[in-house]
């Protein structure tokens, strides 16, 4: 998962400090010292850290750690809210519904993944039964349309263009009312993303779309530029009417925070996030859910989600009557992620249960159906197949056996069907 350095050192930061034996201020400070470290890291801007780090010492009562209270929890939850609230500026200014047209612009600078991006949008919704086109109105870059066209037609999706035609706005327009006619409920228009100069661009941004009457501009933004993402989202903000942001890129390397801290500065909601090249690398991005995976605090509703989509029908009431009998093994962890590791690396899913912090997950695969049975060879032999440390090893043991006791407490409990997750998900993240 994305920015996994960061969850991993910040859950690190809240474990050395819940061992500590006294906690006093000092330990706290030392907390909160390696956590602004980690953020700062992670790109995220300087100021946004100092108040995070100012708003949780105001909340957090050192009496309270004092009196034997759940001290990891306390903090914990603290940043979770602060890293909440700095990521969350609200709702998007528009959302498609499935059946009814909406015209979605795509807007962006070359090289961040704009029409790679047109495509996974298209893709995504497609796939949830939605009728998609897109329309390549960006006339400036040769091959631009051909890329546009290839994507298209690999994912099936309706396309309109022009080798010939050189006015944007001309082709912008005729594709949206084709689809209109075709009854596509998401035309999505792919503008340019370079010109001779910055102005050129822009106005051509707006004349598209003064024309073309978008429902929803989205700003397409590469995460790999860290703190510049603040005056990029703010200069197309400026232009047009920015209504939503997608950030690709996040894969890779640890510095996302700095684009996702200030496209939220900017008052813009992040909705999507690309996670590689491939259609399907492509998440909804939920504030809450991606910071409780960050902190290593799960995701139900996500896990539960991928269930549905991935383990085939036939299999899923066996998998979720072995998981509601608390008889959760890594035999059984194994088996059914086959199915998701389909869907994403292991890491990724991982992330989404409570307790695992995915940089501390070793990449091989466990074979063992009872972890009990996990001698010094054993862990030594996954160590050195997996390229680990042994002490990785033994911390994501340390951590199976949490998440077994977390599902043993989950005995009898009946598992929500899928679109009933947020009452599990509460109680799980309490
Ligand atoms: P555009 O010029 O903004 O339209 O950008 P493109 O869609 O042509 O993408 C530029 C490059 O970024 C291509 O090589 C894409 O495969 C790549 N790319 C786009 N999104 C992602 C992503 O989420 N992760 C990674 N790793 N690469 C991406």
């Amino acid at each position: 998962m994305v920015l996994a350095q960061l969850g991993g050192s910040i859950s690190r930061a809240l474990q050395q400090m819940s061992n500590a034996t006294i906690i006093d201020e000092k330990a706290l400070n030392d907390c909160l010292n390696e956590i602004t470290r980690a953020l700062l890291q992670a790109d995220v801007q300087f100021k946004l850290v100092r108040d995070m780090q100012n708003n949780i010492k105001k909340i957090v009562n050192l009496d309270d750690l004092a009196a034997g209270h759940n001290k990891r929890r306390i903090i914990q939850q603290a940043i979770f809210n602060e890293l909440c609230k700095m990521l969350d500026p609200g709702k998007p200014s528009f959302t498609p519904k499935k059946g009814k047209t909406s015209v979605v612009m795509f807007v962006g600078l070359q090289g961040s993944g704009k029409t790679t991006t047109c495509t996974k949008y298209a893709y995504y919704h497609q796939k949830k039964g939605w009728k998609p086109a897109l329309v390549c109105a960006d006339t400036f870059r040769a091959g631009a349309f051909d890329q546009l066209k290839q994507n298209a037609t690999k994912a099936k999706i309706p396309f309109y263009g022009s080798y010939m035609e050189s006015d944007p706005v001309k082709i912008a327009v005729e594709g949206v009312e084709r689809f209109k006619q075709e009854n596509c409920d998401l035309i999505i228009v792919d503008t340019s993303g370079r010109h001779k100069q910055e102005v050129a661009l822009f106005e051509e941004m707006r004349q598209v779309s003064e024309a073309t009457k978008p429902d929803l501009v989205l700003f397409v933004m590469d995460s790999s530029i860290g703190q510049a993402a603040f005056d990029q989202a703010q200069a197309f903000k400026q232009s047009v009417a920015v209504g939503a942001v997608i950030v690709t890129k996040m894969d890779g390397h640890a510095k996302g925070g700095g684009a996702l801290s200030a496209v939220a500065a900017t008052k813009s909601p992040v909705i999507f996030i690309g996670t590689g090249e491939h259609m399907d690398e492509f998440e909804v991005f939920d504030v809450k859910p991606f910071v409780s995976r960050l902190l290593g605090m799960g995701d139900w509703s996500g896990f539960m989600d991928k269930i549905h989509e991935v383990v085939p029908m036939d299999q899923q009431p066996e998998l979720l009557q072995k998981l509601s009998e608390g008889n959760f093994t890594l035999r059984i962890m194994y088996e059914q992620f086959q199915n998701i590791l389909k869907m994403g690396p292991i890491g990724q899913v991982f992330s989404m249960l409570p307790g695992f912090s995915q940089e501390l997950m070793p990449k091989g695969q466990l074979d063992s159906t009872n972890p009990k049975l996990m001698n010094d060879s054993r862990i030594m032999r996954i160590a050195r197949g997996s390229g680990r440390q042994v002490r990785d090893v033994m911390e994501m043991l340390e951590e199976y056996k949490r998440l077994a006791k977390i599902w043993s407490k989950m005995k009898g409990l009946k598992i929500p069907k899928k679109g009933e997750m947020s009452a599990l998900s509460r109680n799980m993240n309490a």
